[in-house]
């Protein structure tokens, strides 16, 4: 089994979800008392939301780089950044290390082209959304991508993510919100199905919430990083 490296605590609500889905996951597959060797490095949100605040992006590169280089250095094999927003950094935490980074874009890719699905929606934050870091990757893959263009509405859905669903809140307004907006984006654009680009998305929107499939971030990734612990790829 390999080891998998894990950049985590943005935010640490999500990246519960990827310590025991891919704990669960492995078991499932090779049984007994099996589970993942997982490495966490959890950062504390608070001082690294700061520096995006203060657009301090090449310092946020440098720390998570180091942290990539620390988990390499205790035996990850592979790491998973377990959040949409900071493979912005993606390329640079890659150029400083020798193992394989496990894109998050990549694995959602995968699962809208096994659903036969190429014209999708993005919902994320304001980098995701407004960037092209993510959008771009997507594209490589053969998707065609349609975010939000209001900026009101892009602003919303990035104060529902840092103000609630980072803080583990997950509330019925906010959720109809973000029905009304993916609505929106089929409407606009004749969206096949909707990405959930930020990996706390999926606690607030599940399947049946909207008429077209939902591709969630956190969950293609999660699969993709047990193929690859446990040797499927
Ligand atoms: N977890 C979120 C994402 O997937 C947002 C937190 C962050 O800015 O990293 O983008």
């Amino acid at each position: 089994m390999k080891t998998i490296g894990i950049i985590g605590g943005m935010s640490y609500e999500s990246t519960i979800h990827y310590y025991q889905r891919i704990n669960d996951q492995v078991n499932e597959r090779l049984g007994g008392l099996s589970c993942a060797k997982m490495l966490i490095y959890n950062v504390n949100f608070e001082e690294i939301r700061a520096l995006m605040l203060e657009n301090r992006w090449d310092e946020i590169g440098e720390a998570l780089a180091d942290i990539a280089v620390t988990l390499e250095k205790a035996g990850a094999d592979y790491i998973v950044i377990a959040t949409n927003t900071m493979h912005k950094l993606a390329d640079y935490i890659q150029s400083r290390i020798g193992i394989p980074l496990i894109h998050i874009a990549d694995c959602v890719a995968d699962k809208c082209k096994a659903a036969g699905i190429s014209k999708v929606g993005l919902i994320g934050t304001k980098y995701t959304m407004v960037e092209d870091f993510l959008i771009k990757r997507l594209e490589a893959n053969g998707l065609e991508v349609a975010v939000p263009s209001d900026s009101g509405i892009i602003d919303e859905i990035d104060r529902v993510i840092f103000d609630e669903l980072c803080k583990g809140e997950v509330l019925d307004r906010s959720r109809n919100e973000y029905k009304e907006i993916i609505n929106g984006l089929i409407e606009e654009h004749g969206i096949e199905g909707i990405i959930l680009g930020c990996t706390e998305i999926e606690m607030l929107i599940k399947p049946g919430d909207v008429n077209i499939p939902i591709f969630d971030t956190t969950q293609a990734h999660i699969d993709s990083t047990v193929d690859y612990c446990t040797e499927k790829r």
